[in-house]
């Protein structure tokens, strides 16, 4: 059960392991884009951070107070991706103050779609769509989801990047990792967590 305390902690995990992982972020959009991910997102994610001491009557009311913080602080493609992501998920929730793993589970679906949409993009572009979509479409209450999360990164490595900066690469962005999946996996896994 995800509850509004469970969710903090979930963000502010989030924000602990993008530190610790901002070097390799901002390595792997060096590789195919333009190196800015490790830093925007851990801007975004010190942002959210300090509007967790708040108080919050309901996991909607957090969830869009972290979409905004993220749409106005992260920057490149990444801020309103993530941002409209987290509004959706708030409207999923709704006023619940608690979230089971099946509203969870279509509270992710819902933000999937607002990041599907908002960039106009579809799984196999090798985009963050790549871990949110299966991930929200395919995962099971109780699975290895660290496990899952961690294939789906993987096989961006293999793709062809079609969409965003990548794109421009080319068949050179293929052997790299998309950034975006990566921090997607680690917000997702943070998450999980908390779902149990
Ligand atoms: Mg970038």
């Amino acid at each position: 059960m995800l509850t509004i305390d469970g969710f903090k902690q979930a963000l502010r995990h989030t924000q602990t392991e993008i530190e610790s992982q901002k070097d390799t972020l901002t390595d792997l959009d060096r590789a195919i884009g333009d190196g800015d991910h490790g830093i925007n997102m851990s801007r975004g994610f010190e942002a959210v951070l300090s509007i967790l001491d708040e108080d919050y009557d309901s996991l909607g009311a957090l969830s869009k107070k972290v979409g905004m913080t993220l749409m106005s602080k992260v920057g490149g493609a990444a801020g309103p991706l993530y941002g409209s992501a987290f509004v959706k998920i708030a409207a999923a929730f709704g006023d619940a103050k608690e979230a089971d793993f099946a509203l969870v589970k279509e509270a992710l679906l819902e933000g999937t779609n607002s990041i599907k949409a908002r960039g106009k993009s579809e799984a196999g572009q090798k985009t963050m769509v790549d871990v949110w979509e299966p991930f929200a479409l395919n995962v099971d209450e109780g699975d290895n989801y660290d496990s899952q999360l961690n294939e789906l990164v993987q096989k961006t490595e293999d793709m062809i990047a079609t969409k965003g900066r990548a794109s421009y690469f080319g068949e050179n962005s293929r052997g790299t990792i998309d950034p975006g999946a990566l921090s997607s996996s680690i917000l997702l896994s943070a998450l999980m967590k908390e779902v149990g």
